[in-house]
């Protein structure tokens, strides 16, 4: 019986505990966060439901230590938001077993010089997934969640790569959906469509009147209140990491280029039933009905007003593990990328920060990012050497 530990206590982990629970797996978890770990103790095991199927899993050990559950893990999964893959990476370092897998649900740009750097260049194994495989939320904490829907595929990187398809075809049953191996977590930050998808409607949506505040039935729709000039800054970035994506493949073998697609084919590829017209992206942005009804983030302010949430993970996670990572990797082959230097130099400060100053990757917030230059890579060589 697999050893696996969870770090986290969030959406995420509920449905890892019902799956690999009901799998037979030993399933523990690391929940340091708040009281989450007497809560999902107290709730006594999780039941799953995914449409009129039902399954039901439980953890042998929760707890807020990591030395009452890291050790012995053969598998741990951190299913976090990628603010906290640092924090938690930092707390399990000490206790990880020599053969220890680690991976990351999903993993954002970055993960993988993160973790090389916080688990100190012990050789660990580690893998990555492009998004995490379910749609789901929580409908009572410890004890029940709600898959709404499935990924029909989700790439995974593996570090060592050639460890991606043993990898894949082991996790895919765990998930139960099918995992395609990818070429390098370069893959996983260039192809991220998150990091250009929320930044860049955000700005659209809202740039210039920042402080607006809606009533309920009035906040913006996200998706469906594109705009043409929204949508042709997201082909703009969109052909910006393409760009890049060219530049590093020339030099590194290790990235395949094809699997880095432009927006307008990923989102074909992933709503092949759901788009109506599929003609221009501005057209498969606002006829795609998977998106319908989706509203811009937002916090209440006042009695029935709402202001955009600036806090929210469009912006606090696709900026700092995402834009600006593949911003980074730009800079390693001094790619020129206007748009996404615009659309991070607003987002940043709504997000109060400064990763991008005079045009270079040298704000005073850039550590807390997963940019490589964060590692000490400067250069292609240097990110030659890494891989
Ligand atoms: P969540 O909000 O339910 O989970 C957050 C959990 O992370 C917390 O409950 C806590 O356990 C942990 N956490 C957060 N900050 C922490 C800290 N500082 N220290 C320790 N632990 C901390 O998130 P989720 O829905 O499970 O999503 C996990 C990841 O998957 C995120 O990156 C999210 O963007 C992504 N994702 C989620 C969905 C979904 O449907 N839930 C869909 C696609 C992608």
């Amino acid at each position: 019986m697999p050893k696996l530990t969870i770090c986290g206590g969030g959406n995420a982990a509920h449905v890892l505990i019902g799956l690999a629970g009901q799998a037979g797996w030993e399933v523990n978890v690391f929940a340091p966060l708040a009281d989450e770990a007497n809560r999902l103790q107290a709730g006594g095991g999780i039941t799953v439901r995914q449409h009129d199927k039902i399954i039901r899993g439980q953890a042998r050990r929760i707890s807020a230590d990591p030395a009452e559950v890291i050790p012995g893990s053969e598998w741990v999964l951190l299913a976090l938001p990628a603010f906290a893959h640092d924090t938690i990476l930092r707390a399990i370092a000490h206790f990880l077993e020599p053969s220890v897998i680690v991976g990351a649900l999903p993993a954002r740009g970055g993960f993988d010089l993160a973790a090389q750097s916080i688990l100190a260049g012990r050789n660990l194994t580690l893998f990555g997934l492009q998004t995490l495989p379910w749609a789901c939320r929580i409908t009572a904490y410890g004890q029940a969640v709600d898959i709404l829907g499935v990924k029909d595929v989700v790439n995974l990187a593996a570090r060592p790569p050639t460890l991606a398809p043993r990898l894949a075809k082991e996790l895919a049953t765990l998930f139960s959906v099918p995992l395609e191996p990818v070429s390098s977590f370069l893959t996983l930050t260039l192809a991220n469509p998150g990091q250009l998808i929320h930044p860049g409607i955000i700005y659209g949506l809202c740039r210039g009147r920042e402080t607006t505040t809606f009533t309920k039935d009035d906040i913006p729709l996200f998706y469906q209140g594109l705009d043409l000039s929204t949508a042709a800054l997201l082909q703009a970035m969109s052909d910006e990491v393409q760009a890049i994506t060219k530049a590093l493949a020339d030099h590194l073998p290790d990235l395949d280029p094809t699997e880095v697609v432009p927006l307008p084919t990923w989102l074909r590829r992933a709503y092949p039933a759901d788009i109506a017209d599929s003609s221009t992206l501005h057209r498969a942005f606002v006829t795609n009905r998977a998106y319908s009804g989706l509203r811009l983030p937002t916090r209440a302010v006042a009695s029935e007003r709402f202001a955009v949430d600036y806090t929210s993970r469009y912006l606090a996670e696709d900026v700092p593990y995402g834009l600006v990572v593949t911003r980074g990797l730009a800079e390693l082959v001094a790619v020129q990328t206007p748009t996404i230097d615009e659309v991070i130099d607003w987002a940043q400060a709504r997000l109060e920060r400064c990763y991008l100053l005079d045009n270079r990757l040298s704000g005073p917030d850039l550590a807390e990012t997963h940019a490589p230059q964060v590692y000490g890579i400067y250069s292609l060589e240097q990110m030659a050497a890494f891989l």
